[in-house]
């Protein structure tokens, strides 16, 4: 059941320690929820630059160079209005596929066991966009 959440198998087989630092976990979830590359998520544009790949990785603001549209990676995704730290997306998905129970997680990461549960049904989207 939980453990059929692609999402879930993908952060189980993409571990390592690294994944606890900021600024890589951001870069790889914003790569998870945009599988069809980094695009503006206004017009649908690709977003190209180095300084705009590199603010579009790290939920950076990017000006769209078609539309003008200012916009974040975060924007239409499951990472929209995020209000805790973006480490805990990644351990929750890491704890829940190592069956974990969404009270222990709760405890663990300071959060409701609500709050995990509905993650977990966000990471079941996770990917099936785009
Ligand atoms: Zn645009």
């Amino acid at each position: 059941m939980q453990k059929e959440i692609a999402f879930i198998e993908t952060v189980m087989k993409s571990f390592s320690p690294a994944m606890l630092e900021t600024e890589t976990v951001t870069r790889w979830l914003v790569g998870q929820v945009h599988p069809g590359g980094p695009v503006c998520p206004v017009c649908g544009e690709s977003v190209t630059g180095e300084a705009g790949l590199r603010n579009f990785y790290a939920l950076k603001r990017v000006q769209c160079k078609k539309c003008n549209n200012h916009s974040n990676a975060a924007a239409g995704t499951v990472l929209h209005g995020l209000k805790f730290d973006i480490r805990f997306v990644f351990l929750m998905a890491l704890l829940i596929g190592a069956g974990m129970s969404y009270q222990k997680i709760g405890e663990i990461l300071k959060l409701q066991p609500r709050t995990v549960q509905i993650w977990s049904e966000k990471f079941a989207q996770i990917g099936q966009k785009g």
